[in-house]
């Protein structure tokens, strides 16, 4: 098979300005060893998320020119509307400036002390937006997602057994709300099959409960189950994400990650009744309901960009891209999460830095080494960002140390990515030189952002 190329050519570019290992090694010692400190103009090649990291298509800048600022009624919105409308299924479309602000009107609403809301796994602000509601979130994901190295299809799909017994253990009344993630993006995502979200979507159904889905990465998980379900292979990707959708009673979605824009997001629901009071919500809180949190050229971006992303030639590319880096990873020896997800690259901190104990922070430690190394920013997800404490201060730490390498959409070329993987493995090499860290100083809530850590000795 020949390489699969990208597919598109570049009209505009941005330099990546080059520095040198000693430079950055500076520059990171200002920054408290906490990359999210970092200028992004110290940095070569930005793997700290995909989300709002997109390029934009020449379509959706000629879109942005198209961008209709009207205050009501902009014709903006009524593209904007169809397309979601024409995906989804869905009648009522709102929109929210990110995905986060759909949460928050959906969860003030749908949310509340005494309720509860079961998932395969919540992400971390839709968990927030719960969590203050007064609700209880309850992260249900599958046994193959437990376990970072064991390869299997779905490992994003919701554990069916768990959620009934869920279900009876605190009452249907009391869960106001299944939210599915697809891909699973706090599980490496990982990809939702078919047949879990249709079995879920029956289960919900029996006991009365709304199935939502959190479809940031709609797209993806489509084209996964084109890929590797049974009876989807000749089915176009638009028709699987409308199957996909057509079992849902409503959605909220972040445009930042599949729809290539660099900010929005919208919520789509079929119940009138919940529209409605959502609509009350987001005047006061984003905007009228005709742009919500977004001017009309954001509108028109996020609508080109929903179609785009249903072309199969671009994914075939972007997932293979993640396959790619994972199997020149492998074929090093270095850790990686398996198989690969649809948006990022997990390196399995706790086996790469195995000589530094999980109370020293080895994701920490490995997401620095490849900044100094090569001027890559990554993500630590692990006893950093999900680390408690105990009644004795010490460090309860998460189920997993991973970095995140989270490859933006059409920003880097094969060359970047082999750059990448050089320096990983040449960081693999060497990474026995490295030691570990602790904090100084950390805020109460989502550390990860604002820590400041040292080096041990
Ligand atoms: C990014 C993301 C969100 C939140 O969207 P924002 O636009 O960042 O507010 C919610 N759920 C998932 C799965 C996400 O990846």
């Amino acid at each position: 098979m020949k390489t699969i190329i990208e597919p598109f050519r570049i009209k505009s570019v941005e330099p990546i300005r080059f520095n040198t290992a000693e430079q950055r090694a500076v520059l990171l010692r200002k920054a408290h060893y906490n990359p999210f400190y970092l200028h992004s103009d110290d940095v070569m090649i930005d793997l700290l998320t995909d989300s709002g990291t997109s390029a934009m298509s020449s379509d959706q800048w000629a879109g942005i020119m198209h961008g209709d600022e009207s205050y009501a009624g902009s014709p903006s919105f009524f593209r904007f509307e169809k397309t979601i409308r024409d995906i989804t299924g869905m009648p009522f479309i709102i929109p929210t400036h990110q995905g986060r602000a759909a949460e928050k009107i959906l969860f003030s609403i749908m949310g509340g002390e005494g309720k509860y809301v079961l998932s395969n796994t919540l992400f971390d602000t839709t968990r927030g937006n719960i969590e203050f509601s007064g609700a209880v979130g309850i992260d249900l994901v599958c046994e193959e997602g437990k376990h970072p190295t064991v390869a299997a299809p779905f490992k994003g799909n919701m554990d069916t057994a768990a959620l009934i017994k869920e279900i009876e253990r605190v009452g249907a009344g009391n869960v106001s709300v299944v939210v599915m993630t697809v891909t699973n993006n706090s599980g490496g995502g990982q990809p939702v099959s078919m047949h879990n979200i249709r079995e879920v979507s029956s289960i919900c159904k029996a006991n009365g409960i709304p199935f939502f889905i959190d479809a940031c990465r709609f797209a993806e998980n489509s084209y996964f189950i084109k890929k590797r379900e049974a009876g989807y292979e000749s089915k176009s990707v638009e028709e699987i994400a409308q199957e996909m959708f057509s079992y849902a009673d409503g959605c909220t979605i972040s445009a930042k990650k599949d729809a290539f824009a660099n900010i929005g997001g919208f919520l789509a629901v079929h119940n009138e009744e919940l529209a409605a009071k959502c609509r009350n919500l987001l005047i006061i809180t984003e905007g009228f309901p005709t742009y919500g949190g977004l001017a009309g050229r954001d509108l028109e971006a996020i609508a080109i960009g929903l179609r785009e992303v249903l072309e199969e030639d671009y994914l075939q590319y972007r997932i293979r891209s993640m396959e790619y880096l994972t199997e020149k990873l492998v074929a090093a020896g270095v850790p990686v999460m398996l198989p690969a997800g649809g948006h990022a690259v997990y390196l399995d901190a706790k086996q790469f830095m195995d000589h530094i104990p999980v109370n020293q922070y080895p994701g920490q430690v490995l997401a620095c080494e490849l900044y100094v190394q090569g001027g890559i920013r990554a993500c630590e997800i692990g006893s950093l960002m999900f680390g408690k404490y105990d009644i004795d201060g010490k460090l309860i730490p998460a189920q997993l140390e991973l970095v995140r390498l989270a490859i933006p959409r059409r920003v880097y070329t094969q060359s970047h990515i082999d750059y990448v993987a050089e320096v990983i493995i040449e960081v693999f090499a060497n990474r026995h030189a490295q030691k570990g860290m602790r904090i100084i100083e950390e805020p109460p809530m989502m550390r990860h952002f604002t820590v400041k850590m040292e080096k041990i000795g």
